[in-house]
């Protein structure tokens, strides 16, 4: 009954709840996302590559054929669904249009359908992909901050800012793939206040993005990481794109 849960009804009225995937407003379906929707989520299935969690056609194959040419330097990423225009849409208004409400739903599947993993793997500290202070001032908060937050909570594991951006980088997506990689060329550096909050160096980390599409970014965090000695780094992305 509405009358008994007066903080929920007021919590809707400020955020009226929408389908994280069309953005449409609805009532809070227990799926998180509206019928239609519900059919439209295109969840990575196996096989998958076992280094960037994309989707492979083979299962002789233990990795895409990116991967086989360049093995990242994160152990391993795990993502919840492929890049298609539905996520695409969704992201888009998550990082661009102040949909920080889509975080839950997004944790929500990570966790389904990682959390047991990761646990296991011994992840106990999320390290969110570092935005410019330019671009968050901008946009008034980082997506991948957003949703380690609440990741963090459904995985009781802590946030730690590890990484900061140096320079203003220009948008991955806007550039050839040739040019990605020289655009990330000392883009990110080790935060040594953020670091010198901890009491030892953790072993084993997460990095949290919303997209994987390269893995340019996710992999120079990774370095820097392992450069400080953390010695695994996982990598946990909304979405996985690109090339097989
Ligand atoms: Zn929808
Ligand atoms: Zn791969």
């Amino acid at each position: 009954m509405r009358w008994k849960v007066p903080g929920q009804v007021m919590v809707s009225c400020v955020f009226p709840p929408r389908c994280p995937i069309c953005g449409e407003l609805r009532f809070p379906w227990e799926s998180g996302t509206c019928t239609e929707c519900a059919e439209r989520l295109s969840y990575i299935q196996e096989p998958v590559c076992l280094a960037c969690g994309r989707e492979i056609s083979s299962c002789e194959k233990e990795y895409c054929t990116e991967c086989e040419k360049l093995r990242p330097v994160v152990e391993r990423n795990f993502a919840v669904w492929q890049y298609d225009r539905w996520m695409k849409r969704s992201i888009a208004d998550f990082k661009y249009e102040g949909r920080t409400e889509y975080a839950p739903f997004y944790a929500r599947n990570i966790v389904q359908c990682y959390g047991a993993r990761l646990k296991r793997l011994g992840v106990s500290v999320l390290v969110p992909v570092p935005c410019s202070k330019k671009r968050k001032r901008f946009r008034g908060y980082n997506q991948a901050e957003v949703l380690s937050g609440v990741l963090a909570k459904e995985l009781d594991c802590k946030v730690c800012r590890l990484l900061r951006r140096t320079k203003d980088t220009l948008p991955q997506n806007a550039l050839a793939p040739a040019e990605r990689k020289k655009n990330l060329i000392g883009a990110f550096a080790w935060d040594e206040r953020a670091a010198g909050e901890l009491v030892t160096v953790p072993a084993v980390v997460a990095i949290v993005d919303d997209i994987y599409t390269t893995g340019n970014t996710m992999n120079s965090c990774a370095a820097v990481l392992k450069q400080h000695g953390v010695r695994e780094v996982y990598g946990i992305s909304v979405c996985v794109g690109g090339a097989r």
